[in-house]
């Protein structure tokens, strides 16, 4: 039952917002997106057939301002993950203090089995269908798991085209030369390498050497491999949806980037391959879930020996798992704060648009370094003075100023 992340995410919701004092009504509206919507998008494939692919977007709340987050396609999307999404992204976005609500998108496909020509027409048809309730100053998509620039360059065109102008601000994550900022691409794995930095630090270890275990090999967990490695540290554990590989000397990381594939598959090409399970519970300084929800439950929780768990994948642990680790002195950078990174960087691309004046990636690094820093001591304080977990202490940070501009609005 706790598995079912919409609920896990209401439970906190409500918990953080009592303790700012609100009532039920706040957390009526707040438990909740707004607004959600459904649609069935045909799309004409190679063989000429026509399949009806099901897409939502999920709208948390918009006191703040126009609602952000990224759009996944993945055949697991359901209408329940995808509205606790968009409430991630309000608390994302809320901990960043950045002038969005959240949002989120997803289509139930699985791209590895479709063709660059399908996956076009099926972002294009996506767009129609929700080009009516998004837009750059209403809610605006970008990449999350399974898509990628390429598909934001699509969305971007297909909008532009309805709305008859060109419309970089509708959409973040783009190619650098429609408009995309530079260190975007990276800029999730740059914000979980703050935090491992700040947490090392509390914990007192040294980066160098430390032993770091990455369950994920797609755009955050694959990048962050690299930095890992580039800063001295041993990344003892990658794993993709295939397998894991595990070496205690630390693997070959630039080997293994170079030989990945476009989705992030890897494993598929080594023998002796362990299992994700197996991945979870090696033991190590940092362990990263950089894949998908619910990995670290209170099935495996008793058996994870990392003292550090940097959440770089939206949901990866359960509430049960996190009272099991947090009770341990396991320290929990949750996800709603260590994966800010991506959003954070969007919007700098989005200002970027709006203004049509483009930074350089040292301007980017800077502000997004203050921004996840802010953030972290923001957490890190309610988490100590309040003596509340971190994943409360980080909803709290999160909820704050949404609850203060839809009071201020006299919606509650
Ligand atoms: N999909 C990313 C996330 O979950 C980024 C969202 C954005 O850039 O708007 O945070």
């Amino acid at each position: 039952m706790m598995n079912d992340v919409l609920q896990a995410t209401q439970i906190v919701i409500e918990q953080a917002l009592r303790r700012l004092g609100y009532g039920d009504e706040m957390v009526e509206l707040l438990k909740e997106p707004m607004r959600l919507l459904t649609v069935r998008i045909p799309v004409r494939m190679d063989d000429g057939t026509t399949r009806v692919f099901t897409g939502y977007r999920a709208q948390h709340n918009d006191a703040v301002g126009p609602t952000k987050g990224g759009v996944r396609f993945h055949p697991g999307v359901t209408e329940k993950e995808v509205k606790a999404l968009s409430i991630w992204m309000s608390l994302k976005c809320g901990i960043a203090d950045l002038p969005y609500g959240g949002g989120k998108g997803g289509i139930i496909c699985d791209p590895r089995k479709m063709s660059f020509r399908e996956l076009e027409r099926l972002s294009r048809g996506y767009v129609r269908a929700i080009s009516q309730l998004v837009g750059p100053t209403k809610d605006i998509p970008a990449p999350d798991v399974m898509t990628n620039s390429q598909i934001m360059a699509w969305m971007m065109d297909e909008y532009s085209r309805i709305r008859e102008f060109d419309s970089p601000g509708f959409i973040t994550g783009k190619p650098i030369v429609l408009g995309g900022s530079k260190g975007r691409e990276t800029a999730t794995a740059r914000g979980v390498v703050i935090m491992i930095h700040e947490a090392l630090r509390i914990k007192g270890i040294d980066i160098k050497n430390a032993r770091i275990v990455i369950q994920g090999f797609g755009n955050a967990g694959s990048y962050l491999a690299k930095f890992m490695h580039e800063a001295g540290a041993r990344v003892i554990g990658i794993s993709d949806v295939n397998g894991a590989l595990y070496n205690e000397e630390g693997l070959d990381i630039p080997h293994l980037l170079d030989r990945r594939d476009s989705f992030g598959n890897v494993t598929n090409l080594f023998p002796n391959t362990i299992g994700n399970e197996q991945l979870l519970e090696l033991e190590c300084d940092v362990l990263v879930p950089a894949a998908i929800e619910n990995q670290i439950t209170e099935a495996n929780a008793d058996r994870i020996r990392a003292s550090i768990i940097v959440e770089a994948a939206n949901g990866p642990t359960t509430l049960e798992a996190t009272r099991m680790i947090t009770d341990r002195g396991v320290l929990l950078i949750p996800d709603v704060l260590a994966s800010a990174g991506g959003v954070i960087v969007s919007y700098f691309e989005w200002v970027q648009n709006n203004q049509g004046y483009y930074w350089d990636e040292d301007e980017i690094d800077h502000k997004l370094r203050q921004m996840m820093i802010r953030g972290f001591e923001n957490v890190y304080d309610i988490h100590l003075t309040r003596k509340i977990d971190m994943r409360l202490a980080a909803y709290m940070a999160g909820v704050r100023k949404m609850a203060e501009a839809v009071r201020f609005r006299g919606w509650v």
